[in-house]
């Protein structure tokens, strides 16, 4: 059904030091050398004895060189008795980490190598039995993200959450601005919740977010506790979740948060935004499957039809465009 990828279909492999730590950068080039290298591999002894004497044993059509042992008399190849043994596409092992470091969804893999989905998930296990025994720090690190156990970017995906968190933050609370009409400073803020200030002097209007992405969403008192539920990897559902819009608004504001994102630069972040919420479909989908129950969500509590927190129109958020 899926034909084998040969070299040209490959897409270029992405940069999986973008998502990880810079110190355990070094270990995860080991670890992709490690697969690269584990199909060519000499044998130092028999793996089902331990003896050092064997011969190579001719039979042809045979994917890797075949070995029997001289004590024991059994067979075996340099993948035996390794987490890889009965896995094939060997070629494609090292490129596959690359995209499991890299923290992209299995499906998204699986189209990129131009192999099943079902292989992509079949491969996690070998993977992340090497990555356990053979560099622990790496696989505690990544194993914690990969299952979402912990959700604490590296320090440089840190650093950009940080910088655009509190860049939103002063952005809805600052009390400073300057008149665009004739430069006063002397602006009053006229709006608790937005960034709208008249001035003192010419009494023109200016709000803080005309011409951003951001200028014309609602409920600007969700927008710190929504990025931060973006940056968690949260899914659709968990931000409504966390804001009682709806989904269509909730959606809305994920690709603005996301502009914003990008034209902040921090490519790194949104990076590992994907990763994160990949994760987070795959931990619903677990949880619900072992019987636990989530919270249902039904439309927005803005709406028209439901319980009104604050007194503003319902379908404000669907004024944007
Ligand atoms: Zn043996
Ligand atoms: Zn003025």
């Amino acid at each position: 059904m899926f034909a084998p990828a040969n070299a040209a279909d490959l897409t270029t492999p992405p940069d999986y030091h973008r998502c990880l730590p810079i110190d355990l950068r070094s270990q995860a080039d080991a670890f992709i050398r490690y697969l690269h290298e584990l199909p060519n591999k000499s044998p130092v002894e028999c793996p089902q004895c331990g003896h050092p004497y064997f011969r190579v044993d001719t039979m042809p059509n045979l994917r890797l060189p075949f070995y029997r042992c001289a004590a024991c008399n059994k067979g075996f190849n340099c993948l035996s008795k390794t987490p890889f043994a009965r896995y094939g596409l060997m070629h494609l092992w090292p490129v596959y980490g690359k995209y499991l470091l890299a923290g992209w969804p299995m499906p998204s893999i699986a189209t990129a190598l131009g192999i099943s989905p079902s292989t992509t998930w079949r491969w996690i296990k070998p993977c992340r039995a090497v990555m356990a025994k053979e560099f622990p720090a790496l696989y505690r690190w990544w194993s914690a993200r990969q299952d979402r156990t912990d959700l604490e970017p590296p320090p440089h995906i840190a650093a950009q959450a940080q910088a655009f968190l509190s860049g939103l933050e002063h952005l809805l609370t600052t009390q400073q601005a300057v008149c665009s009409r004739c430069g006063s400073t002397d602006m009053k803020r006229v709006d608790e919740r937005r960034p709208d200030f008249r001035c003192s002097g010419c009494s023109s209007t200016l709000s803080l977010l005309r011409g951003t992405v951001l200028s014309r969403l609602g409920y600007p008192e969700h927008w710190l506790g929504f990025a931060q539920g973006l940056i968690n990897g949260e899914s659709l559902v968990d931000l409504q979740r966390r804001t009682g819009l709806c989904g269509v608004a909730c959606k809305r504001w994920r690709v603005r948060f996301t502009q914003m994102l990008e034209q902040q630069g921090h490519t790194e972040l949104i990076r590992w935004i994907t990763w994160l919420r990949s994760r987070r479909v795959k931990e619903v989908s677990d949880f619900v499957r072992e019987g636990g129950k989530l919270e249902a969500v039904t439309g927005s509590r803005y709406s028209a039809n439901s319980n009104r927190r604050f007194s503003v129109p319902g379908n404000r958020v669907r004024k944007t465009h």
